[in-house]
C-alpha cells in the first residue's frame, strides 16, 4: 500500500454503502480520507457525516439552499446542490477513487462524469451496468478509467480471476443469498407483503436492492452487471443458490479448477478492496472462525417461483436497449410494490411485460438509452394503473 493517503469522492453517503465506506475509511484515516460526500436529500445525515469526516465539499442532488437549515454544516465545508455539481466534484484533480453508492439509474450521472474523467471506480451501483454496459465499459477503455467491483459476488470473481488469465475462464458461478422467500412456496410468495420482502435473512441493505433479492431480479442484475465487467457470453454464467452468503462466487477455468473468495457477508469487506486494491490491509470486516463448525449448502435456483431470474439471462443475452427498459420498469414496479401497489408477483410480470413491447435498438447512443429509461418508466406507471387493483398482498395479513 502505497503512504500517500487516497482520496476519495463517495456518492450516496448516507446509504447503506455509504456508510459501509465510512466505517472503512475511519479505520483507515491514516490511508484514506473523503473529500467529497453526496446525498439526495437526507442532508441531516449528510451533515452529521460531514462533521465527523471534514470533506472539502457536501453535493445534495434532491435539494435547494432553501431546503437545509442554515448553518448545518461545518464552515469549511463547500455545501452544493444539483446533479451537475455532483459532476463536478466526482472530477477534481485530486480525487483518487470514486465510490458509486448512489441507487438506481440515477447513479449513471456521476459515475459516467467519473469514467470520462478516467478515475478510478468504486462500483456499487450495479445500474449502471444494466443500464449502459456496453458505452461504459466500452468509454473506460478510452480514457483508462478503472472499474473495481465492490458488489460482493463481482469483488469475489474479480479476486478470483487473479488465478488464471482471461482465455482460461470457462464459466463464472453467482451466488445467490435466495432473499427472505428462499423456502416459500408459490402460493405464500404471491401473498408476500413489502414488510416480509424487507426482512433480508444475512445482508443489510437499503430498500430497492432488498426487494430486488426477494424477486432475485437482484442476481437477475447481477448478470447483466457480470456480462459486461468481465466481458462474458450470457452462457458462460451460472447462478447457484447459497443460504449462508459466505462463498461470494467463484471462477470455473477450463481445466476444471474453481477457485472461490469466502468472508462473512459484509459489505465492508469489498468496499475496502475497491479502495486498496492491488494491495490489502487490516480488515475491519468480521472474520471466520474455523475452528467451529459450520456448514455451505449450495442449491439450483428456482425459475418457476423467481421468474425474475430468468430476466437477467435474457437481457444479458440481448444486450442493446434490454438492460435499461429492465432496469427502469423494476425500479418503479420496486417502488410500486413498496407502496402497496401492486403484488410481489406482479413485479417479474410488469418488467416483462415493458420489455416485450419496447423498440429494441442493438448498438444505442447513451441519449436512446436515456430516452427509452424515461419511456419505461412512465410504460411501467401506465401498467401499474391498469392492472394493480385486483392484487393479492394488498389484501393479504402480513407474514
Ligand atoms: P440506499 O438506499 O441505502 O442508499 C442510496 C443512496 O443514494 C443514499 O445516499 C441516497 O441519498 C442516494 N440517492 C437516492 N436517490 C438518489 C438520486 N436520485 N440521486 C442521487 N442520489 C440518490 O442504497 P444501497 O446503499 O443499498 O445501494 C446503493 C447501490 O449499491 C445500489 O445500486 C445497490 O444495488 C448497490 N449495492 C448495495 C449493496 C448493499 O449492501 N447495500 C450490495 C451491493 C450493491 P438520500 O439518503 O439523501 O436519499
Ligand atoms: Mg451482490
Amino acid at each position: 500500500m502505497s503512504t500517500t493517503r487516497k482520496h476519495i469522492a463517495l456518492l450516496g453517503a448516507t446509504g447503506s454503502i455509504g456508510t459501509s465506506c465510512l466505517d472503512v475509511v475511519r479505520a483507515h484515516t491514516d490511508s484514506m480520507q473523503v473529500d467529497v460526500l453526496t446525498a439526495h436529500s437526507n442532508w441531516q445525515k449528510l451533515a452529521k457525516q460531514a462533521a465527523d469526516f471534514l470533506p472539502k465539499r457536501v453535493v445534495l442532488t434532491g435539494l435547494k439552499q432553501d431546503d437545509v437549515a442554515a448553518n448545518a454544516f461545518p464552515a469549511a465545508v463547500e455545501v452544493e446542490f444539483g446533479e451537475e455539481a455532483l459532476a463536478e466534484a466526482v472530477v477534481a484533480a485530486d480525487i483518487d477513487i470514486v465510490i458509486t453508492g448512489i441507487v438506481g439509474a440515477a447513479g449513471l450521472r456521476g459515475t459516467w462524469a467519473a469514467i470520462e474523467a478516467g478515475k478510478r471506480i468504486g462500483l456499487a451501483n450495479k445500474e449502471t451496468l444494466v443500464v449502459a454496459g456496453s458505452l461504459v465499459t466500452k468509454k473506460a477503455a478510452e480514457t483508462g478509467a478503472k472499474l473495481i467491483p465492490v458488489d460482493s459476488e463481482h469483488s469475489a470473481i474479480f479476486q478470483a480471476l487473479e488465478c488464471g488469465q482471461a482465455n482460461e475462464v470457462a464459466k463464472i458461478i453467482l451466488t445467490a443469498s435466495g432473499g427472505p422467500f428462499r423456502t416459500w412456496s408459490a402460493e405464500k410468495i404471491a401473498a408476500a407483503t413489502p414488510e416480509s420482502a424487507l426482512a433480508h435473512p444475512t445482508w443489510d441493505m437499503g430498500p430497492k436492492i432488498t426487494i430486488d433479492s426477494a424477486t432475485m431480479m437482484n442476481k437477475a442484475l447481477e448478470i447483466i452487471e457480470a456480462r459486461w465487467l468481465f466481458n462474458l457470453e450470457a452462457s458462460q454464467i451460472d447462478v447457484v443458490v447459497h443460504p449462508q452468503s459466505i462463498v461470494h462466487s467463484m471462477v470455473e477455468f477450463v481445466d476444471g479448477s474453481v477457485m472461490a473468495q469466502l468472508s462473512p457477508p459484509d459489505m465492508k469487506l469489498p468496499i475496502q478492496y475497491a479502495i486498496t486494491w492491488p494491495d490489502r490491509i487490516e480488515g475491519v470486516s468480521p472474520k471466520f472462525d474455523l475452528t467451529q463448525t459450520f456448514s455451505l449448502d449450495f442449491e439450483p435456483p428456482d425459475l418457476e417461483r423467481f421468474p425474475a431470474l430468468s430476466l437477467g439471462f435474457e437481457v444479458a443475452e440481448q444486450g442493446g436497449t434490454a438492460g435499461v427498459v429492465l432496469n427502469a420498469a423494476n425500479e418503479i414496479a420496486v417502488d410500486r410494490f413498496l407502496h402497496s401497489k401492486i403484488a410481489f408477483t406482479e413485479i417479474p410480470r410488469l418488467c416483462r411485460s415493458i420489455l416485450a413491447s419496447h423498440q429494441f435498438e442493438s448498438d444505442p447512443t447513451l441519449d436512446q438509452l436515456l430516452s427509452l429509461d424515461k419511456w419505461a418508466r412512465q410504460e411501467a406507471l401506465r401498467w401499474t394503473s391498469l392492472t394493480s387493483h385486483h392484487s393479492p398482498s394488498l389484501t393479504a395479513p402480513p407474514c
